[in-house]
């Protein structure tokens, strides 16, 4: 098959962690008869200082004319929120998600076997193996409702921030979530706030709708808090975790700490049409950009998720996984994930030994 991809390599280690990544698209390409075009897409802080904006005219029309996209990361100290919307690199990301229609973001948080040590919880729980993908409503909810801010006569001033979600809008989620289950582990956990808000009951029904549809998935409802306290506690209970968008915003990073570090995990945002955005879920490190530290995994296993969930290709997405663990297994660490004291390898190093590995 011949895949176009465009890159938005961004800003800080976004470049670094991208080219190791796509260094690693073309070993799989060789292995298994694959070429790749690549895209390069201007969007971030580095598109603010070529052309005025964050989000050039026509962002999201070249990323349509491709089959998937690849972001390292945006943002940095120098576009701080002193600076006008349109030059800012958060809300390039905010559009280009929206322009996508990207309503599901994916994040898998999986403790890599060679990695257990990592794991902030106690070694019988590290041990029970972790799993889990968070399954995160992105596009609805209350960063998307309607917000106010206004004088009161006697309370001074009120804010108010609408949340709300549609049949339709939990429905796709939902079967996004069940679906995905049917590739894993066959569970799926929904979770809410059902005994306090309307718009949680209304996610609990159709959820359960959907329950009897995918009779051959084990269900169960969660309350938020509830699951907050069992990621810390058990987290090897769950295979899918289905959410709204804030709840997941928060849970998807409690989950991702559980599994150690911000340089190993990857993400996915998909829609129904548009081309899947894959990323890493750690940000443009500006401390660390440009010398050769970043840990190139996260954006790798994301080039592995790009595999298996817009291109259906499991083979190739376990080939880079099995790549990546084995190099963890070797013992070779970039210095986030390195013990103190024990000599850590480079960006580019590490990405070598993985495409050596495929
Ligand atoms: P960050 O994830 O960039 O960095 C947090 C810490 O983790 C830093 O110490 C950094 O050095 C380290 N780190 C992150 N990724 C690493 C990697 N691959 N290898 C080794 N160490 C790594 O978060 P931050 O410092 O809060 O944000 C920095 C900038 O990134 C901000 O401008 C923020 O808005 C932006 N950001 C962008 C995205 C995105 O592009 N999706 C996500 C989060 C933050």
């Amino acid at each position: 098959m011949n895949y176009k991809i465009a890159l938005i390599k961004g800003d800080g280690i976004g470049p670094e962690v991208v080219n190791e990544a796509v260094g690693v698209m073309e070993a799989v390409g060789k292995k298994f008869g694959h070429t790749f075009e690549f895209v390069d897409v201007l969007l971030g802080g580095c598109a603010t200082d070529a052309v005025g904006k964050s989000y050039p005219d026509g962002t999201a029309e070249k990323c349509k004319a491709c089959d998937a996209v690849l972001l390292g990361a945006v943002g940095g100290p120098k576009w701080g929120s002193d600076k006008p919307a349109e030059q800012r690199p958060e809300t390039a990301l905010l559009a280009i998600r929206k322009d996508l229609g990207l309503y599901a973001n994916l994040r898998p948080a999986a403790l890599r076997p060679a990695m257990a040590d990592a794991c902030p919880l106690k070694k019988e729980t590290a041990e029970k193996g972790i799993d889990l993908m968070m399954v995160r409503e992105l596009t609805g909810g209350i960063y998307f409702g309607k917000r106010d801010k206004y004088q009161t006569e006697d309370r001074g001033l009120e804010a108010t921030d609408l949340m709300a979600y549609s049949e339709k809008e939990i429905e796709r989620i939902g079967r996004r979530a069940f679906e995905l289950a049917r590739l894993r582990r066959k569970k799926v956990s929904s979770v809410d706030k059902a005994n306090v808000l309307e718009t949680s009951r209304l996610w609990r029904s159709v959820m359960h709708r959907l329950a009897e549809e995918y009779s051959d998935v084990q269900y169960e409802d969660v309350l938020v808090d509830n699951c907050a306290m069992q990621l810390v506690r058990d987290p090897g209970q769950f295979d899918v975790v289905v959410t709204e968008n804030m709840f997941g915003d928060i849970l998807s990073d409690e989950a991702s700490m559980v599994t150690g570090s911000i340089g190993l995990l990857p993400s996915a945002s998909i829609g129904d049409t548009a081309p899947g955005l894959y990323e890493p879920i750690h940000g443009s490190a500006p401390d660390i950009a440009g010398q050769d530290k970043a840990n190139p995994i996260a954006t790798i296993l994301s080039v592995a998720m790009m595999f298996r969930y817009s291109f259906q290709r499991a083979e190739e997405a376990n080939a880079i996984e099995a790549a990546v663990d084995a190099v963890l297994a070797e013992g070779w660490r970039t210095p986030d994930i390195a013990e103190p004291g024990v000599k850590s390898i480079g960006t580019k190093e590490m990405g070598r030994l993985i495409r050596e590995h495929i």
